[in-house]
């Protein structure tokens, strides 16, 4: 499928350049007509991915994040949230809701908050390669809303 508009940007991994990336995000999306919800949650579940690239991908240093986000037909977007850091041992684990290798202040929900504000997400991971959180959504709901009622009349 090809991308019909795609963004893609790096920084490191400073827990000051996570509200950047989320509006960066959120800013592409913008021009899909989104709901407020729809950015609200977009910008949570981006939030998330790259809170767990610094904390858990570069646990004792900096490193870089990538994002990609692209728009495809029928105003899909896919975000890709990848690291080059420690990576994840086993995958299926680390994405069960309240597993978490952090402390007590992590509850180990970022995947299942990741999960339940898109409409699909994948995690591919290799330990001392990196991991890449892919998540696809459908945007501008508000559209379809409103043909659906016009054609219910
Ligand atoms: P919370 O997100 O609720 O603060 P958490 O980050 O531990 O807690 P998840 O986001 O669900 O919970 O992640 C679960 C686990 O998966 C993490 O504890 C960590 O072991 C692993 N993990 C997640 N993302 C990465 C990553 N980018 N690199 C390495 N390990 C990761
Ligand atoms: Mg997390």
């Amino acid at each position: 499928m090809k991308a019909l508009n795609t963004v893609k940007f790096q920084f490191p991994s400073k827990s000051v350049n996570e509200g950047f990336a989320r509006s960066t995000v959120a800013a592409f999306a913008a021009q899909l007509d989104p709901t407020l919800d729809e950015i609200a949650d977009l910008k949570t579940a981006v939030s998330e991915a790259v809170t767990n690239c610094i904390v858990h991908g570069y646990p004792d240093g900096i490193g870089m994040i990538t994002i990609t986000a692209s728009i495809y037909d029928r105003n899909l977007l896919r975000i890709v949230v990848a690291d080059k850091g420690v990576g994840i041992e086993n995958i299926q684990k680390a994405m069960e809701p309240m597993f978490t290798t952090g402390g007590p202040e992590r509850a180990g929900l970022g995947f299942a908050v990741m999960e339940s504000f898109t409409d699909k997400m994948k995690v591919s991971s290799k330990p001392g390669k990196g991991t890449r959180v892919t998540m696809t959504k459908r945007m501008g709901s508000r559209e379809s809303v409103s043909s659906t009622r016009e054609g219910e009349v």
